[in-house]
This record gives structure tokens, C-alpha cells and sequence, in this order.
């Protein structure tokens, strides 16, 4: 394979065929009628299919994640733990939750609109696209696809053309469980045809991939007011106050940085240590990294990159540092990379500056550098000083000091003494702040996100009219008195009532 060509451009990966921009207007009209009898089935029915869905993941586990890892170069172990596994967990939570979640809910009503009801009834928005990146292939997927599904929409999935035989998975298990025709469409390309798949007026879009690819998704969806879920790249810092659990802490950089090859958008990226224990710390952490193995087999620790074009950008951020002054701890010079290899050494770096692109831009690779800080106040400073604002990481054996520093992320998640694991927990909302997207998924907040929320009032209807319609004559002071006897800090319920009841009696007139 070539380094400019993606993966879908080469045949060995295709059994299934590319989807042409031509085929989108009758992939649309299916999906709206697929749309049209899923919506109406009860959330019970759409529940027994994803429990089916479940069932036949943990039935195929074995191959699910050979094909993972062969598409990305992931260890298999990895495909299990952070693909299968968090897609089976989101589905078991949506059986336990998504009911409760989408069923119709009481609201309260203000005493100025006494005698009605109100409530929120959740709708399905009708036809999602979903669009996919290749380094979570079947995860980044499948959560979101499962819960629109689950809200009653039906939806246009449109994988990464980096891990076809994924796309092709996907697809497998949907007609598998037998799905309705129309509901689940799974097309194969790349960016010209989720472009033209995001300007073929789905009712929403949710996407996980690249901030640039993110803009120009925004670039269609705004102007034709799409609502549009972007989950985007991340600048992940770490932080290791001095009282932290030291091995542990190495350990949680080490798996932070380098799982999955760093080719995660929650990736360690950035490690700020005391400087009272950096260079012990700095110490166990190399020696620690130097135990890991990189390659393809059931023994190794760190699989290999998945495609060209990020062993490219990862070589021009290390070299860039180490052109800067950083110093290259482990892993190998990228002047010493073989050419066309996606295997590479974890690399820590030190004497690193914060405004190096290693430390501000997303590198998406094997790679940690490491800074130290003097005080709090100063690591606070250098974690939010970021475009992004996905997870963050604090270390700490003083939960309530640890507790304190996260409120002050800029991060849409935070761990104190973990790494990565906020997207594995399905009960908690999944997002990104600044440039590391807009919306959220997982929890109550994802499903609902999937669902038209219709706020609904009700009144009996037996009233001629009500006390803010038409006419207004002599109601400017009657409002006036009720606004400073409800709302201001001299609160009066008597002059409150005597004010509503007079409102009430010029409205019974005419
Ligand atoms: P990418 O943006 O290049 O591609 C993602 C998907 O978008 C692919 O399916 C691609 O074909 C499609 N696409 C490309 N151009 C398009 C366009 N103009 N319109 C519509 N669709 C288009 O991203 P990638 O390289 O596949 O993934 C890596 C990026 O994803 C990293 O930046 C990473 O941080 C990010 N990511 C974010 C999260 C998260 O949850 N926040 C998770 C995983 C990956």
C-alpha cells in the first residue's frame, strides 16, 4: 500500500462495494422508510433487538476483535477490552436506562400558569448519520449507533475507509439480528462521500474524528441547521502531584500514552510532573516503557500505528521538539525510522517547551513528553493551556486536593488517579469542550441527545382566554404589582393572589 492511498482504495480489503455519491437520494428515501415503522415500534421491541445485538457480539468476540486488530494494528486484547467490551456495556446500559430515559416526563408548572400540565415527550429525530474514525473503528460506531437506535431513529453509518473489513462487521451483525430493511445502512468510502452524506439533509449528525474534518462538517450542517454532535481531537495533560502513588502513577502514564499506540483521542499527551519527585519519577518511567514490547502478537504491549499518514505527522512533532532542544529519553531517532514501517518505539520526551507542537498540537502517536511544574497554580496553568478540552488527568494521594485541582479543568472529563476511563463508563456523559467538540453522548444526556425533546403544556381549554391575551386595557399595573409581589426580595402572596385574581377577572369580560 501506498502511503498516499487509504485503505478502502486497496482491493485486498474490499468484500463489500464502495458506495457511489450517486446511490445517496435512494439511501435516504430508504431510510426514511425504514424510519417510518421503527419509530412507531415500542421501545421495548427496539431494546430486544439490541439485546439480540449483544448477545451476538459476546457470541462472535473472538472474531470481532481479530478483525479490529487486523484493520488497525491494535493488540487483540486491546480490541476486546476497549472495543467489544465498552460496546457491549453500552448496550446493557441502554437496556437498563434508555426507557426510563425516553419515557414521557412530568414537569412542573409555575403558579402564574396555574391549571395546566406539562411535560417532555421524546421523539426520534428520524434519520442519523453517523461518521467514524479508524482508531476506535467498531467502538465509535457502535455507541452512537446503538443509542439513536435506541431513541427509534434510523441511521446511515458511514465507517472510516482506513478499516473496511470494520465497516463490514458492522454491517454483518445488523443484518444478523434482522434488523428492519432500511433502519441500519452502512456505506463504504471515504471524506468526499461523508461530505456528500452530511449535504444529503440527514436530521442529525453525529461525528467522531478530526477537528479540521470537524469545521468543514459545521462548514453544512450550520447553515442548514443540522443539529450535529462533533467529538474531536484531544491534548490530554496528566498530572503528578508529589503525594501520588508513584508506581502507579508510571504505570498510568505509561498506559495512558502508550495503548492503542497513542492513537487515542484521550492519549496521555502531555505529562506534568512535581519537580520534587521528577527525576525519580522520570527514572521509573523509562525503565518501565524500556519493559514494553511493540508488535502484532498476543505478547506484545504496544500494537503498531495504523496508517502512513499518522507515522508522518508523529516524525514531524518529535523531530520538531528535538530540533527545539528536547531530549529523546527512549524509542528511536525519526531519522533512524525504516521507511514504510508502522512500527514504532514508545518515545518519552523531556526538555520540552509548552509552546512546541508536541505539546500543543494533537500527535496521535507513541509518544509522551514530559514537563515538570513548581506549584499548583502552575500546573493549572499549563494543563488548560490547550485548544483542546477532552479529558485531563490528576494524581494524588489527597482525594480532596485531587477533587479541588479538577474543578479547575477546562476538560469535558477528569480522572484522579486513572487514565482514559470516563468513555467506558456509559452512565456518564462523553463530550469535549474548546476545540475538542461540541455536544454529548453516553449517560440519560446521549439518548435524549438522539431524540427530539417536545415540551409539551396542556389546559383543559374551559377559560375564555387567559390573563396575558388580548385586550390589555388597565392589566399594566395589575402585571406590575404581581412582578413585585412574587419576583422581588418584599415578596407578598397576599398581594400576589389579589393581583393574579383581578387579572383573572378582567380576563372572564367579553
Ligand atoms: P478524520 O476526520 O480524518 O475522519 C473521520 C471520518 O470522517 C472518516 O470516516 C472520514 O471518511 C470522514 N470524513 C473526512 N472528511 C469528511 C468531510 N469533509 N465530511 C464528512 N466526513 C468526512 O479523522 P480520523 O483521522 O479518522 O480520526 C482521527 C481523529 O479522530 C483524531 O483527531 C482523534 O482525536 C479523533 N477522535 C476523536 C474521538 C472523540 O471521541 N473525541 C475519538 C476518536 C478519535
Amino acid at each position: 500500500m501506498t502511503n498516499s492511498q487509504s485503505r478502502i482504495e486497496q482491493s485486498e480489503f474490499i468484500g463489500a462495494s464502495l458506495t457511489e455519491i450517486s446511490q445517496l437520494p435512494t439511501i435516504i428515501s430508504t431510510a426514511r422508510a425504514g424510519f417510518r415503522e421503527y419509530s412507531q415500534m415500542p421501545i421495548d421491541q427496539r431494546l430486544n433487538f439490541l439485546r439480540k445485538l449483544r448477545y451476538r457480539l459476546v457470541e462472535r468476540q473472538d472474531e470481532i476483535s481479530d478483525v479490529i486488530a487486523a484493520s488497525t494494528g491494535k493488540i487483540k486484547v486491546e480490541a476486546l477490552t476497549t472495543e467489544v467490551m465498552v460496546v457491549a456495556d453500552a448496550i446493557l446500559h441502554l437496556e437498563k436506562r434508555a426507557k426510563k430515559a425516553l419515557a414521557t416526563t412530568r414537569a412542573k408548572t409555575p403558579i402564574t400558569f396555574i391549571g395546566k400540565q406539562s411535560y417532555v415527550e421524546y421523539k426520534a429525530r428520524g434519520v442519523v448519520a453517523i461518521i467514524s474514525p479508524w482508531n476506535f473503528p467498531f467502538m465509535l460506531a457502535m455507541v452512537p449507533a446503538v443509542e439513536a437506535l435506541a431513541a427509534g431513529n434510523a441511521l446511515i453509518i458511514k465507517p472510516s475507509e482506513e478499516t473496511p473489513p470494520v465497516g463490514m462487521l458492522i454491517e454483518s451483525l445488523f443484518q444478523e439480528i434482522g434488523m428492519p430493511p432500511g433502519v441500519v445502512q452502512v456505506l463504504y468510502g471515504g471524506g468526499d462521500l461523508g461530505e456528500a452524506l452530511v449535504r444529503s439533509s440527514p436530521d442529525f449528525v453525529h461525528f467522531t474524528g478530526a477537528v479540521n474534518t470537524g469545521r468543514a462538517i459545521s462548514a453544512v450542517t450550520g447553515p442548514e441547521l443540522i443539529p450535529t454532535t462533533l467529538e474531536l481531537g484531544g491534548k490530554d495533560p496528566m498530572i503528578v502531584f508529589e503525594d501520588a502513588n508513584i508506581k502507579r502513577a508510571v504505570n498510568g502514564a505509561i498506559w495512558g500514552a502508550f495503548a492503542n499506540s497513542g492513537q487515542v483521542c484521550m492519549s496521555v499527551e502531555r505529562l506534568y510532573v512535581h519537580n520534587s519527585i521528577f527525576d525519580s519519577f522520570l527514572d521509573l518511567l523509562v525503565q518501565e516503557t524500556s519493559k514494553l514490547n511493540v508488535g502484532n502478537d498476543a505478547n506484545d504491549d504496544i500494537g503498531t500505528m495504523t496508517i502512513h499518514r499518522q507515522v508522518e505527522l508523529v516524525k514531524r512533532h518529535v523531530k520538531a521538539a528535538l530540533d527545539d532542544g528536547a531530549k529523546l529519553l527512549t524509542g528511536d531517532h525519526p531519522d533512524t525510522w525504516e521507511e514504510g514501517s508502522l512500527k514504532l518505539q514508545p518515545m518519552i520526551l523531556t526538555n520540552v517547551k509548552q509552546d512546541m507542537a508536541v505539546m500543543q498540537e494533537e500527535t496521535f502517536g507513541p509518544v509522551l513528553p514530559v514537563m515538570r511544574f513548581d506549584s499548583t497554580e502552575e500546573a493549572i496553568e499549563l494543563a488548560n493551556d490547550s485548544r483542546f478540552g477532552l479529558t485531563s488527568s490528576v494524581w494524588t494521594q489527597d482525594l480532596a486536593r485531587g477533587k479541588r485541582v479538577i474543578s479547575r479543568m477546562r476538560t469535558a472529563g477528569a480522572l484522579l488517579n486513572d487514565v482514559l476511563l470516563t468513555i467506558g463508563n456509559p452512565y456518564l456523559p462523553y463530550g469535549g469542550n474548546k476545540e475538542s467538540g461540541v455536544g454529548y453522548e453516553h449517560a440519560d444526556l446521549g439518548v435524549q441527545n438522539f431524540s427530539l425533546q417536545t415540551a409539551v403544556m396542556v389546559d383543559r381549554g374551559r377559560k375564555l382566554r387567559e390573563v396575558n391575551w388580548f385586550p390589555y386595557l388597565g392589566k399594566e399595573e395589575l402585571f406590575q404589582d404581581l412582578l413585585q409581589s412574587y419576583w422581588s426580595s418584599t415578596r407578598n402572596f397576599g398581594i400576589f393572589g389579589l393581583s393574579y385574581l383581578r387579572l383573572l377577572r378582567k380576563g372572564r369580560k367579553g
